[in-house]
Parts: structure tokens; C-alpha cells; sequence
């Protein structure tokens, strides 16, 4: 079995973001992120933390933007129109999920589209569609196929099972892996709480994907011998014995497939290490796209 881990993975698109940024700091562009946060959910803190500190390691512009959880829409809506016409930022992220009284959709459809770097606006979502590289992929979907890639998983032809079908993993990584590029030109099924006797149809997966929410849920009844299993799930659980009282795991049952596999991601240290890296390589595509470089 082989352990497709995010680090070193991640690493290598840090590198080519230092490469680029190079290239723009040579012709006096810097780029720059904003993470706008609503409300004080601490797993959301801890991200937005997360890529705030990764754009000052990478030394971009950042901006981090906290907001109290009762912000109205219009509110949210008028610091997302301040961004889109400020020059230094290139990138916007608005963290999900968002307090329940605000309107996600009219929130994602205010963002810019050319510095849509989370990849959720109906524009870009339309050119992952067509296959159009001009456009940003979500950055957890485009994460995972980067993972494939690196790992010398052949794609092509394959069946990719994906179970979960949200627009931020699920369906836009179908996109991604029947679209026609790099680490893509699979035969893609997409399964979900409706699905009727899944373990049967995630048998059949030569590539299975778990993005489901909860804990452990895929067991060796799901996984055909041989198969690369990539875990997206991130849940907390109760473990008395951990020193916070409480860890992460996948939604695969990784102790217990392990042994069937090719090739799997842990959690922690697997895909979540790709998502922000995926972040600051679209954050960076976006100022050279302004730039026109
Ligand atoms: P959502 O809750 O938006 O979607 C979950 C999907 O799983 C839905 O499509 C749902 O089906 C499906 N599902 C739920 N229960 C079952 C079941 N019993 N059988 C089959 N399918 C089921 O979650 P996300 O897509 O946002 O996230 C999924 C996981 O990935 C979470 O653990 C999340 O924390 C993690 N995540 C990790 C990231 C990372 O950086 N690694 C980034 C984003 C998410 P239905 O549509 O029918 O309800």
C-alpha cells in the first residue's frame, strides 16, 4: 500500500507559486488574497487562520476580514464590492459555510469571477464545465486530481467513484476528472445519500472518493481490492485519549481498508494540506491573468 501524503505534494506547488511570483515581482506585481470570515465558527477560524498565515509565509498581500456573526446581507455584500474593485487584491475567499440567514449564492455570485480563486462562481463553475482552463477550479477538487497526478495514479480510463455530490468537492470534481486534461478522462460515477446499495457501486471503483461528512464511514465492504482510495473528509471526533480531548479522521476507515489498497491518502495530512496550497497557486494565476503575464 502506498501512502499518497499531501505534504510533500503541496510543497512542490509552493514552489512553483515562488517561481511565479518571481516572475511578478519582477514587473511590480504583487499578488494578493482576501479571506473574509463570518461569524467566529472555530473550525472556519482555524482555516482562515490558516490561509492568512500561508500568504505572509509566501510573502503575498493578505487581507483577513472577520465579521460578527449577525452581519447582514447587505453588509457582507458591500465589503465583497470594496474587494472586487481594489487593485492589490487578486483573490477572494468567502468562508463556508456562512451564518444561515445570509444568502450563499448571491454572496458567491457578487465575487468577481476573475478573482473568484475558490472556484464557486457560476462563470468559472461554467468553464470547468467546457473544459476551459481560463477559468479556476475549486481548490479541494483541483487538489485531490493534483494528488493523482503527482502520484503517477493513471486516470485515464479508469472508473472514478466519487460518493458526495456538492458543488465545493462532489460535483466539481466529476467535472474535473471527465473533463479532457491532465489527470482527467475518467469514466466518472457520482454517488450520494440516494444512492441504492453503494457498496456495490463503490466496488466498482478503480479511484474511489469519499467527500461525505462522516466520520469513517467507508469500510471494506466499499473498496474493491487494488483501488486508490483519496479521503476529502475532515471530522472531528471525541477521543478521550488525545490531548484536546478530540481528533480528526476521514470519512474512509482507514485502519481497516488500508490493507486493500494500491494507494491511499491519510487525514490528517492528506488532501486538506492541498486545498490551501490550491488557494495560493489560483490567488497567483489571478494576478498574472491581470497582469497579463
Ligand atoms: P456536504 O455536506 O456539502 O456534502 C456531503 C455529500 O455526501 C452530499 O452529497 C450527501 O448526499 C453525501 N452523503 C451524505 N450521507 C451519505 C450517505 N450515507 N451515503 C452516501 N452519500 C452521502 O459536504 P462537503 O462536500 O462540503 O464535504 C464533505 C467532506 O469533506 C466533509 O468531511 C468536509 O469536512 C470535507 N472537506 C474537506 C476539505 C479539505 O480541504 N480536505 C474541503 C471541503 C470539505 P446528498 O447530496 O444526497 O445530501
Amino acid at each position: 500500500m502506498k501512502l499518497i501524503e499531501g505534504e510533500p505534494i503541496a510543497e512542490a506547488v509552493y514552489r512553483e507559486c515562488l517561481e511565479s511570483f518571481e516572475t511578478l515581482k519582477e514587473a511590480g506585481h504583487l499578488p494578493g488574497l482576501a479571506v473574509v470570515l463570518v461569524g467566529d465558527d472555530p473550525a472556519s477560524k482555524a482555516y482562515v487562520g490558516a490561509k492568512d498565515r500561508k500568504c505572509q509565509e509566501l510573502g503575498m498581500h493578505s487581507e483577513k476580514i472577520e465579521m460578527p456573526a449577525e452581519t447582514t446581507q447587505d453588509e457582507l455584500l458591500a465589503v465583497i464590492d470594496r474587494l472586487n474593485s481594489d487593485v492589490a487584491i487578486h483573490g477572494i475567499l468567502v468562508q463556508m459555510p456562512l451564518p444561515g440567514h445570509l444568502d450563499t449564492d448571491e454572496v458567491i455570485r457578487r465575487i468577481d469571477p476573475s478573482k473568484d480563486v475558490d472556484g464557486l462562481h457560476p462563470v468559472n463553475l461554467g468553464k470547468l464545465a467546457m473544459d476551459d482552463p481560463g477559468g479556476f477550479a475549486p481548490c479541494t477538487p483541483a487538489g485531490c486530481q493534483r494528488m493523482l497526478v503527482e502520484s503517477g495514479i493513471e486516470t485515464a480510463g479508469k472508473h472514478v467513484v466519487i460518493v458526495g455530490r456538492s458543488l465545493l468537492v462532489g460535483k466539481s470534481l466529476a467535472l474535473l476528472m471527465m473533463g479532457k486534461g491532465k489527470g482527467a478522462n475518467a469514466t466518472v460515477t457520482v454517488a450520494h445519500s440516494r444512492t441504492k446499495d453503494l457498496p456495490c457501486i463503490t466496488r466498482q471503483a478503480d479511484i474511489l472518493v469519499a467527500a461525505i461528512g462522516i466520520p469513517r464511514f467507508v469500510g471494506v465492504d466499499h473498496v474493491k481490492e487494488g483501488a486508490v482510495v483519496i479521503d476529502v473528509g475532515i471530522n472531528r471526533i471525541e477521543d478521550p485519549t488525545a490531548r484536546k480531548g478530540s481528533r480528526l479522521v476521514g470519512d474512509v476507515d482507514f485502519d481497516a481498508v488500508k490493507g486493500l489498497c494500491e494507494a491511499i491518502t491519510p487525514v490528517p495530512g492528506g488532501v486538506g494540506k492541498m486545498t490551501i496550497a490550491m488557494l495560493m497557486a489560483n490567488t497567483i494565476r489571478a494576478c498574472r491573468m491581470k497582469a497579463g503575464l
